[in-house]
This record gives structure tokens, C-alpha cells and sequence, in this order.
């Protein structure tokens, strides 16, 4: 018998939908409360694109939501690094795991809530989180609009200024802003990048700011900035600056970057998006208490250097709904689900403030880091590094009793 038999699920975006079609197959059911309204304008209009990893894939293969994620997605083949405007390096990738996939974040969100619907799970939108109420026995979640409802268990999918996480622990630290604003545009296809081949991605460490841009299979070049800003901008707030003042804020930023100078005089304003401020989440001590939880960015948002960090919600939303399945009471299974993701996802973390470090390079660093690249890449130990968080699957079939008997024997988990 599950640890559980209801669950109310706090977010709707990616970790939400996941946990709430996983707990579902668990024999758990589920409801999913979403703050945003469920017009489709709002959904059409979250924006940007988010790349997910092998791994990313191999969790949403659990759910069901892998082929669906594919058809909507472009592959990517090929990785390339390229400093202040220099002739690229192929990044090395781990041999024999699927292509990361690129898709329309909006486009995920409707697979993932397409998919819990069609288990079972009923979603209710414009249901935005105020308050709750603990019982021994159960938990009752209060809403802006006045209304309420209960549930043996609440799952804390609401992101990186995740309310749930404040109500777990009042003293919880709060997400860490990068200093870097988001934007996606669409460029046509310019001379600079006409040899640009689909499925090739460029992550570029630009004069004064650090984009990427890949073709699209219209043959345009679609672009991601990350613009340092020392002012800091909720998504709305940086959407209520007119796009045509961003794009002339991001042509300055890009002027002396090949082809980032390009990129940016190419997009037209109604192409131009904000996607977002950047943040890290710092280890957050308590990832529950009593019948609370937390998945994805409330309790582990990595800098988006890892591209890791949609792929690490969909894991900790299968393991935590694994552990709720196979464990009999609710602190044995959220122990024990703390327990399998902890180390990893903070391991990742780290890997990613490493790299966030080194995204504004100075022009004496970006000098070093051409140098060493080549020698970085050829002595890389790629099963050590990527392929560890990459080759990644969870054995939903096994029970989770087997994995943490062999976490306990010091055995290797996969
Ligand atoms: C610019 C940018 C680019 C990124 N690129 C990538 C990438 O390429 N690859 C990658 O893997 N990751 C990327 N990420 C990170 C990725 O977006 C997150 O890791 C992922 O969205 C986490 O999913 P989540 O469900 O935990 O949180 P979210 O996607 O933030 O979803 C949280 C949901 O909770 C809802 N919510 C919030 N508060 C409440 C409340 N009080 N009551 C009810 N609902 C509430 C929100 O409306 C939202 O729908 C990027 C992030 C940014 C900002």
C-alpha cells in the first residue's frame, strides 16, 4: 500500500505534471493547483526554449511524455564553445546516449499536463498558494481566490520563490539571483551563420555577455542572451519594458561579437522575448517536514550553465512518487527520497556555480580559457563528469527498498 493515498501538488509547470502523473501510477491521486490562469494565451506566451538532457529523457520515459517531448523538439547533435568571437571547439559528449532535445517551454508544459490528464490527474489553474494548514493526519492548502482543499500529503512543485519551501522552513534560504536577465529572439538567417548546420548548438562567451544560438528547421537562427543586470527584474517587470528598449539594450551588449552583433541587428522586436532572471537555489537544509515536500527548483534549481535543470525536477518528481509508492508511511518515504536525491542534485549544483563563475570573462581570462580549452577538452573525463549525470535512469520497476539497501552496502546506483 502506498505511503499515501491523495496528494495535493503545488505548480503546474514541469515538476508538478510529472509528480502528479508519477504519484498517479504510484496509486496515489493527484491534483495539481496552479497559480497562472489556464487560458491558452498564457500558456502560449511562457516563452523561451529549455534543452533536456539524456537523462531529462529517460525520466520522461516513465511517464509516458518521451515520444510526444521528441516530435515537438529539434535534436542536438553538436555542441560548440566559442570565446570572444574565435572559430568554435566541438564540445566532447559522452558516446552512445540520445541527442539533447530542444523544445518550446510552452510546448512542454502542454505535453507534461496533457499527460497527467490523461492518467487521471485533475489540474485546477488560477489556484495560487497562500497558506496552509498541518494536521497529523493531513494537510489543508488555503488559496488567493478564498477556496481550500485537503489532501494526505503536499507536494511543493512551485519553483524557485517556491512558497511551500517558506512554509516547510520559515528560515529556508531563498533563491540566489545570478545577475544575468534572459532573452530569446529569432534571427534570419545572416551571413555570419549561414554555414551553420541544424541540429548545432553554440555556446558563445561574447565580449560582454555570454549567448547561444542554434538554426531552426525554418532555417532561421533562433538566439538566447543572458544579459548581466545588476537591477533585478521579475519575468512580468522585465516583459513591461517595451521589446524594441531591450533589443537596443542587447545590440550594445552584442556590438563587438561575431556573430552576436548580427544576431541581435537581425531580430525584430516582435520575435524578442524576456524568459527570465537567472537564479541558483542554495542547499536548502529541510526538503520536508510533516506532510509537506518539495521537488524541482523549490528545492534544487542548478544555474542554467548545467542544462540541468528541468531534467533534475522530472527525476526528484519520479523518485519522490517511487519512494511514496514502495515505503509504508509518509516520513519513511520522504527520508528516503531526500536521501537518493540529495547527493546528486547538489553535486550538479556545484558543477554549475563552477561554470556560472566563469560566464562573464574578463578579456585576460577569456585569453587563458582559449588556451585552454583544447588541452581541457582532450584531458576531460567524460564518463567521470557528463556521462554521470547524463547515462542517469531510475528503475521505476524495482522497488526503492533495493536501491537504498545498496546506497546503505555502498554499492554504485545508477
Ligand atoms: C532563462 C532560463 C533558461 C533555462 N533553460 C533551461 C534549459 O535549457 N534546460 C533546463 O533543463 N533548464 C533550464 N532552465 C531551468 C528550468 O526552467 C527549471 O529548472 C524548471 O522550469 C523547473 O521546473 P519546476 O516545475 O520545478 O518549476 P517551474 O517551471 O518554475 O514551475 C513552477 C510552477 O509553479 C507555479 N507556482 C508558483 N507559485 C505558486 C503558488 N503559490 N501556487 C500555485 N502555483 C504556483 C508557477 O506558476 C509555475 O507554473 C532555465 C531557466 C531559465 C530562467
Amino acid at each position: 500500500m502506498p505511503a499515501a493515498h491523495t496528494a495535493l501538488i503545488i505548480g503546474g509547470g514541469i515538476a508538478g505534471p510529472v509528480a502528479a502523473t508519477a504519484l498517479t501510477m504510484a496509486g496515489i491521486d493527484a491534483t495539481i493547483y496552479e497559480a497562472r490562469p489556464a487560458d491558452p494565451a498564457s500558456a502560449s506566451g511562457i516563452g523561451g526554449s529549455l534543452a533536456l538532457e539524456p537523462n531529462g529523457l529517460s525520466a520522461l520515459r516513465i511517464v509516458g511524455a518521451d515520444h510526444a517531448v521528441r516530435d515537438a523538439a529539434i535534436p542536438i547533435t553538436r555542441s560548440i564553445m566559442s570565446i570572444a568571437s574565435k572559430p568554435g571547439r566541438e564540445v566532447p559528449a559522452p558516446q552512445g546516449l540520445e541527442p539533447r532535445q530542444l523544445i518550446d517551454r510552452g510546448a512542454l508544459h502542454r505535453i507534461l499536463r496533457d499527460r497527467a490528464e490523461h492518467v487521471g490527474v485533475r489540474i485546477q489553474h488560477g489556484k495560487k498558494l497562500i497558506r496552509v494548514d498541518e494536521a497529523p493526519d493531513g494537510v489543508t492548502a488555503h488559496f488567493a481566490d478564498g477556496s481550500r482543499a485537503s489532501a494526505d500529503v503536499l507536494v511543493g512543485a512551485d519553483g524557485v520563490h517556491s512558497i511551500v519551501r517558506r512554509l516547510i522552513d520559515s528560515n529556508a534560504p531563498s533563491a540566489r539571483y545570478l545577475g544575468l536577465l534572459g532573452f530569446e529572439g529569432l534571427a534570419d538567417d545572416a551571413a555570419d551563420t549561414a554555414a551553420l548546420e541544424p541540429g548545432t548548438m553554440t555556446f558563445a562567451f561574447g565580449r560582454r555577455a555570454y549567448y547561444l544560438y542554434w538554426k531552426r528547421p525554418d532555417g532561421r537562427i533562433g538566439w538566447g542572451a543572458n544579459l548581466p543586470s545588476s537591477p533585478y527584474l521579475r519575468l512580468k517587470e522585465a516583459r513591461a519594458v517595451p521589446a524594441d528598449q531591450w533589443l537596443h539594450t542587447l545590440r550594445a551588449a552584442y556590438t563587438d561579437d561575431v556573430p552576436g552583433a548580427r544576431l541581435a541587428a537581425e531580430t525584430k522586436s516582435e520575435t524578442l522575448q524576456a524568459v527570465g532572471a537567472l537564479h541558483i537555489m542554495p542547499p536548502v537544509p529541510h526538503w520536508h517536514r510533516g506532510r509537506m515536500v518539495l521537488v524541482g527548483d523549490a528545492v534544487h534549481a542548478p544555474s542554467n550553465s548545467t542544462g540541468q535543470g528541468a531534467s533534475l525536477a522530472m527525476e526528484s518528481a519520479i523518485q519522490l512518487a517511487r519512494c511514496m509508492r514502495d515505503l509504508p508511511d509518509v516520513p519513511s518515504a520522504f527520508d528516503a527520497y531526500e536521501r537518493l536525491r540529495r547527493p546528486r542534485v547538489e553535486t550538479i549544483a556545484a558543477r554549475g556555480a563552477k561554470i556560472g563563475r566563469a560566464k562573464a570573462p574578463g578579456p585576460i581570462a577569456q585569453r587563458m580559457m582559449r588556451l585552454l580549452l583544447p588541452v581541457m577538452f582532450k584531458t576531460m573525463n567524460l564518463e567521470k563528469t557528463m556521462a554521470v549525470e547524463q547515462r542517469y535512469t531510475i528503475d521505476w520497476d524495482s522497488p526503492v527498498e533495493h536501491e537504498l539497501n545498496a546506497e546503505i552496502s555502498g554499492e554504485t546506483v545508477s
